[in-house]
Order: structure tokens, then sequence, then C-alpha cells
């Protein structure tokens, strides 16, 4: 007999299996009353902040990308990108329609063009390749991507010449200038050298490696790596049920228990959603967590009353500088240097996310 309230198990799809979509597929499974898929444009999960690492160390990302199948062992998962939302079925870019009771979006940012883990290795040994062969090395983009292989370039080649160039007028513009500034002496110390104010027109660069800045200077690299931010991944949205749910930044608007604006039981989670604070990792957990409990909730026959309401995280920022360094923010603190760096550099995280997968860290 069906325990109260609940008759029978309940479809959750969920579309993304990055941070959000993760951590969200492995609370769910140990809830034996869902019965969920997850629509994913790849096999792996991947921890994004251990990418830079893994570049420089392409054995590293061994532990950081890790297959669907290696955490959530026996569940319904589909490789495919996801293309359509109506009548409450998912339709998918091979030709499947997916049934739910109730859908969780979290397809943060587009994702990598690696399909497989193989294939993903084999893109870090290939980006390793290309930097051990060059001396001269242009990194386009001084958000936290641009400054973080910057560093990691700089602490295992200090030989390399490396040029970031920045179109902002300062580095890191998610954190306050004070933080900006000591990143830019770090960098500067490590002979790194910052251009800002510019952009590269990598139309206008040529096989020699000369490339054009928007101000007209040209810079002579032997390679380069564009580490400007991934576009979100909601282009697809616009063709389904949800595009009035989209605001004009292309965010999914949600309310508090993040269910979508005029949807009762669709979820949005992570970096697709318009919470206004820093578009983080933790903070997508923590979102996924909140979704996790609210959907048993609805599950054990709640209205929706007694949803958990998510409040907005502070913002704090940890930027890794290589292998020991990195610099922290909470609110108005900044702090640089190896004490900072062993909170995130040495490991990354990548254990303790692991571990939050239930594997081995
Ligand atoms: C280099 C880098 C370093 C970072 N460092 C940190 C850090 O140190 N700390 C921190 O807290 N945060 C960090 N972040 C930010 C953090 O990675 C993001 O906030 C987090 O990934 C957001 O999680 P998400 O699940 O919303 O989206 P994502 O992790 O982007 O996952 C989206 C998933 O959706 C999939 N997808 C997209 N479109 C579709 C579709 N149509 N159908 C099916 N699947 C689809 C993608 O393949 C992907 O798997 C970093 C980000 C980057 C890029």
């Amino acid at each position: 007999m069906a325990e109260p309230g609940v008759d029978k198990k309940k479809r959750v799809v969920v579309i993304g299996g990055g941070v959000a979509g993760s951590l969200l597929c492995k609370t769910l499974q140990k809830h034996r009353h869902f019965d969920f898929t997850l629509i994913d444009s790849k096999e792996y999960f991947e921890v994004t902040w251990a990418r830079l690492r893994s570049m420089v160390e392409p054995s590293f990302a061994k532990r950081s990308v890790i297959n669907h199948h290696e955490y959530l062992q026996g569940a319904s998962i589909i490789t495919s990108d996801a293309n359509g939302i109506e009548d409450n079925e998912v339709s998918t870019t091979e030709g499947r329609l997916i049934s739910y009771d109730y859908l969780v979006i979290a397809t943060g940012h587009m994702g990598s063009k690696c399909v497989t883990k193989p294939e993903k290795l084999r893109e870090y040994e290939a980006d390793n390749e290309k930097i051990k062969s060059s001396e001269s090395i242009l990194i386009i983009g001084g958000g936290p991507t641009g400054v973080e292989l910057a560093a990691e370039i700089a602490v295992d080649f200090p030989t390399k010449k490396v040029k970031l160039v920045h179109k902002g007028s300062r580095l890191l513009e998610f954190i306050d200038e004070k933080g900006s500034k000591k990143v830019l002496d770090w960098l500067t110390l490590k002979k790194v050298e910052v251009i800002l104010g510019q952009s590269v027109d990598l139309t206008s660069s040529s096989d020699d490696g000369t490339y054009k800045t928007s101000e007209g200077e040209t810079i002579m690299a032997d390679c380069y790596f564009k580490c400007t931010s991934d576009p979100i991944g909601s282009s697809w949205l616009k063709e389904t049920s949800l595009k009035d749910s989209l605001n004009d930044s292309g965010r999914l608007m949600v309310d508090a228990n993040f269910r979508v604006k005029g949807f009762e039981n669709i979820f949005a989670i992570g970096d697709i959603t318009d919470v206004a604070e820093l578009k983080q990792g933790y903070l997508a957990q923590k979102h996924a967590l909140v979704v996790a409990k609210n959907l048993e909730l609805l599950i054990n026959g709640s209205d929706g009353g007694n949803m958990v309401k998510y409040t907005p995280g502070s913002p704090t920022a940890i930027v890794s500088l290589g292998r020991r360094e990195a610099l922290l923010q909470v609110w108005c603190v900044t702090s640089i240097g190896r004490v900072p760096g062993m909170l995130k550099s040495k490991d990354l995280f990548v254990g303790k996310t692991r571990k939050q997968l239930g594997l081995k860290p």
C-alpha cells in the first residue's frame, strides 16, 4: 500500500548536469519516491573551477571530470540537448520525448563541445601541449577564467611570456577595486603583462602569430586562449513554453522557492536564474538542495505553502593564483597570498565536490 500522500513515484526531469543539476540528481536519488531523468548535453559532470589546473596538469582532470554514471549509478541519463518543453514533456535533439510531473532547468552555461570524458581529457592534453610548445602566450579576458589561467601558467611555467588582454578597466570586475589591484600587482610580480581597456580582434589575427587590439596595438604570441565567459544556456528556451519567463538578460525569473514565473511544477536553479547574487557554483549547489527539499515536500502532499525559501548568498569570492596562493574577498575584506590559498588552491575543492557526489575524494 502506498504511504499517505504518496500515490506513485513522481517523474522529475532535470535538464543540465552541471554544478547544480548533478548535486540535485544525487540528492533525489537518495529519495525513493522520485523517478528522475537527467538530460545533459554531455556524458559527464565537470568541476568547472578545476579547468585551468587541468590545462597545466592534464592528469588533474581524471578526478574533476566525472561520468554521470559514476555518481548516479542505475539512474536514467540521456545524453542530448533538450530543445523543447510543451505539455509536460521535454523533447531532445536526438528525437526523444520525456514526460514529467516536475521539471528542473539547470542549464547554466552552454557546455563543452566534448561529449565524452576521453574527449575532454584529450582536449586538456592538447591545451597542455599548446602551452608547453609556446614561448609566448596570449590570454584574452581578465575575468576569473583568464586570471586563473594566467596565474597557473605563470606558476608552473615561469619562463613563458604571458600577456593578458582585458577589455574592462580592471581585472575581475565582480570583486571590489582593492581586490582587482592586488591581483594585478600579483600577476605583474609574476611577469604577466596585463593590458587593460582593450580587446583582441581575432578575425584580424594572422598565421604568423600577430594579433591586433581595439586600440591598434600589435601583439605577437605563439598561441592564444580565449577566456571570455561561455554563453548562458537559455537560447533554446526562447522557442518553448517558458519563453515569457525569461528576463531581458536571458535568465529565468524564479520566486524564492525557485519556481519559474508562471509555472507551478517547473523550477530553475543555478546560473540560469535571475536570483540577485554572484553567479557562483557553491550558491548553485545551495539552490539544488533547496529544490530537492521543495520537491520532497510537494511529493509528500504539500500545497506549496510550506516550501523552503532561498535567501540570496553573500558576496564571497576565492580566485586561485596557482598552486599555493589565492585572493579571498568576503564582503569588503580582501586577502591575498598563501593563507587564502590554503582554502582552495591545492585541490581546488575537487575532493570536496566528489564527496558531495558520494565518490572517493
Ligand atoms: C573557469 C571557471 C571557474 C569558476 N570558479 C568558481 C569557483 O571557484 N567557485 C565558485 O563557486 N564558482 C566558480 N565558477 C562558477 C561556477 O562554475 C558556476 O556558477 C556553476 O557552474 C553554475 O552551475 P550551473 O549548474 O548553474 O551551470 P553549469 O555548471 O554551467 O551547468 C550547465 C549544464 O547544462 C548543460 N546544458 C546546457 N544547455 C543544455 C541543453 N539545452 N540541454 C541539456 N543540457 C544542457 C551543460 O552541458 C552543463 O552540463 C567558475 C566558473 C568557471 C567557468
